[in-house]
């Protein structure tokens, strides 16, 4: 388990110099998610399953997060009008992708497993990582990736489990039961579950408005009630990402 960026320059290329390493990238966005809890869940989340998997890999370094992402949307982070929530636009996700991704296969790494923690990243990584691709093979460099988003990692009996009284889907997720149990579980001095606002899961039309209305989501910022969190579940659902991820990882890149 080791962090890509703590190693020395020396050291990091023996490491990756035979293009046998695994480098892990997670991808995460600086997003209000509820009075109850830090801005930094959609970083915190993938970087902490990244090096639970790296830890199951032989030779897996976790680059450092890429820690802004694409602007949140009303029906999936709450919008991009609240204080806190920092975004940046898809060109610049795309072009941090694409850099990072070259950079490090400039290295000799050839093996990548991208770690996505926000929804909102998903098609501008496809990009950057096409970008990415095409431009290494114009350098004679051909490089495997592996992208994810954590939670489709999680099972019907993990979902059972932690969703009791029923699950509405990832989308409405956004601060509630998921993010707040695998914070609890990882960062507990960064949740206080006493300011958590409980209330019914967020329903939204089946389009979008712009400019985006603030009325269509929950004043405090969530989309669903954290009330059901735990640590406990949150320690289920991180082995769950953790086991599932590596398997992954084995079956596709060796
Ligand atoms: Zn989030």
């Amino acid at each position: 388990m080791t962090k890509l960026a703590n190693l020395d320059w020396k050291t990091y290329e023996k490491r990756v110099s035979d293009g046998d390493a695994v480098i892990l990238l997670p991808i995460g966005a600086i997003e209000q998610h509820g009075p109850h809890m830090s801005m930094n869940p959609d970083v915190l989340i993938p970087e902490a399953i990244s090096l639970g998997v790296s830890a199951g890999l032989d030779n897996a370094l976790v680059a450092p997060p890429i820690a802004y992402g694409y602007k949140s949307q009303v029906k999936s982070g709450g919008g991009n009008f609240f204080p806190g929530t920092t975004c940046i636009n898809g060109k610049t996700l795309i072009d941090t992708i694409k850099d990072v991704v070259v950079a490090l296969a400039r290295h000799g790494n050839r093996r990548f497993v991208l770690v996505n923690g926000h929804f909102e990243n998903s098609m501008f990584i496809v990009e950057g990582i096409d970008l990415a691709l095409e431009h290494l093979r114009h350098e004679g460099i051909d490089a495997r990736i592996l992208l994810l988003s954590y939670w489709d990692f999680v099972n019907k009996d993990t979902i059972a489990t932690v969703f009791p009284d029923g699950f509405t889907g990832w989308d409405v997720e956004h601060g509630g039961v998921l993010e707040t149990s695998l914070m609890l579980h990882l960062h507990p001095d960064l949740v206080n579950l006493d300011k958590a606002v409980d209330h019914p899961p967020a329903t939204f039309p089946p389009y979008d408005i712009f400019p985006s209305d603030p009325s269509w989501v929950p004043a405090c910022g969530t989309l669903s009630s954290a009330r059901n969190a735990s640590a406990q579940h949150g320690k289920l659902l991180f082995d769950v990402c953790v086991n599932g991820i590596t398997q992954s990882v084995r079956s596709e890149l060796g």
